[in-house]
């Protein structure tokens, strides 16, 4: 009897523990996205930005309108 509430026991430590580290895993998940997110550079001064924040222009990069038109014009 005290074997099979052992087995038990185990059973319900290792389906908790699974659980456990799913969760964790899939916050950590959530938690890197942001900081995973691509960093480009602009092409007039040369600051990185995430890559959702910087201005696309013929194929080049930039931080800025100004830098955008400075570069361009
Ligand atoms: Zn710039």
């Amino acid at each position: 009897m005290t074997k099979l509430l052992f087995i038990v026991a185990v059973t319900i430590a290792l389906v908790l523990w699974f659980k456990h580290m799913g969760r964790t895993k899939r916050d950590l998940d959530a938690k890197r996205r942001p900081e995973v997110e691509d960093m480009v550079r602009c092409k007039a001064c040369g600051v990185n930005l995430p890559r959702s924040e910087a201005l696309l222009s013929q194929g080049r990069i930039y931080c800025c309108e100004e830098h955008r038109r400075r570069d361009l014009g």
